[in-house]
């Protein structure tokens, strides 16, 4: 069976594949420094013999022994306010550690797929956002950093994949919600599920007519499997294309935990984009890809887990 290499693999989408790889008979190394991941969200992992934990930061040289088949580069802060308060980490993590992470690639003979993001598209223009957009992105902006550190990342991916050969997929990630999200992550639905049940105000900012469109994680994993087993070297957006508006959202989970809170209005982020929707149709083409989790039973999924870290 391969053996499966998952950078940020103790983060919420990170630990997620490597259950995934796991439930498929694979050998999982999760490789994940814990500046935003965390050991409880593997720790019910660490009985399979087939699992291996490293705490290491992959902005440094990744040295692993056993042969490997495929490698998930996930690792990043990949929040807002994570990546505002790591600006550094973020651009080393994805520059020095894609390029880590690439290396480590050719050494083995492997195949690597790079977690992009829908932040490549910065404040569209275009939309719903396509693969072949290029983007609108603030270089110099608070969200730089992240921005230009996938957009880096897809470019030394794509040279390594045309000037080496190594074998690559990139998949574009679309916001993403589901268990193991932390409760104080900063982002729009782990604030709103967790003022909801506190009872505390909702904290929409700007005028909340800002647009997400939401994908439930399983469906995530889906995709991210199916675009790493097929041949396609080119960008892959994977995301829901059902988009809401966050004021909506907001309304949505007030009524869905039947809470009191009322919505408070905060001032929008800097470059904070306007509009955000996957236009899917090569993930459905290519992949034969779908999303199947409808939101609001992803977001009651979601609720459960979030009661239960709250301990309510
Ligand atoms: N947002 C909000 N209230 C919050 C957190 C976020 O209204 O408490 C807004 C944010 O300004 C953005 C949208 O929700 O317009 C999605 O933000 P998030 O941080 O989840 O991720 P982004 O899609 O911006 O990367």
């Amino acid at each position: 069976m391969p053996t499966v290499v998952i950078t940020g693999g103790a983060g919420f989408l990170g630990s997620h594949l490597c259950e995934r790889f796991l439930n498929e008979g694979m050998t999982v190394y999760c490789l994940d420094n814990l500046c935003t991941g965390s050991i409880e969200n593997i720790e019910h992992l660490g009985t399979n013999e087939k699992f291996h934990f490293i705490k290491q930061n992959v902005s440094d040289h990744i040295l692993i022994k056993s042969d490997v088949d495929y490698i998930l580069h996930f690792a990043s802060p990949a929040s807002p306010i994570d990546y505002l308060q790591l600006p550094i980490q973020t651009l080393k993590v994805g520059s020095l550690g894609t390029l880590n992470a690439l290396g480590l690639a050719k050494a083995k003979g492997a195949r690597l797929l790079l977690a992009s993001t829908s932040e490549v598209y910065g404040d569209p223009l275009e939309h719903p956002q396509k693969e072949s957009y290029w983007g609108n992105v603030n270089p110099i902006g608070p969200r730089g950093v992240y921005d230009e550190a996938k957009r880096f990342a897809e470019a030394m991916t794509m040279a390594y994949h045309r000037h080496h050969g190594v074998q690559t997929r990139i998949v574009r990630i679309f916001n993403t919600y589901g268990p193991r999200m932390r409760l104080e992550d900063g982002r729009a639905l782990p604030n709103f599920m967790r003022q909801a049940l506190k009872g505390e105000p909702i904290t929409v900012y700007g005028d909340g007519s800002q647009t997400r469109s939401f994908q439930y994680v399983s469906d995530l994993v889906e995709g991210i499997y199916r675009l790493l087993m097929s041949d396609e070297p080119e960008p892959v957006n994977i995301g829901n294309p059902e988009e809401i508006s966050l004021l909506d959202i907001a309304k949505e989970v007030i009524e869905l935990t039947g809470s009191k809170s009322k919505i408070i209005y905060e001032s929008l982020p800097v470059d904070d984009p306007k509009v955000r929707q996957p236009d899917i149709t090569r993930a459905r083409t290519i992949l034969g890809y779908e999303p199947k989790v409808h939101r609001k039973e992803g977001l009651k999924l979601t609720l459960e887990y979030f009661r239960q870290k709250l301990g309510l």
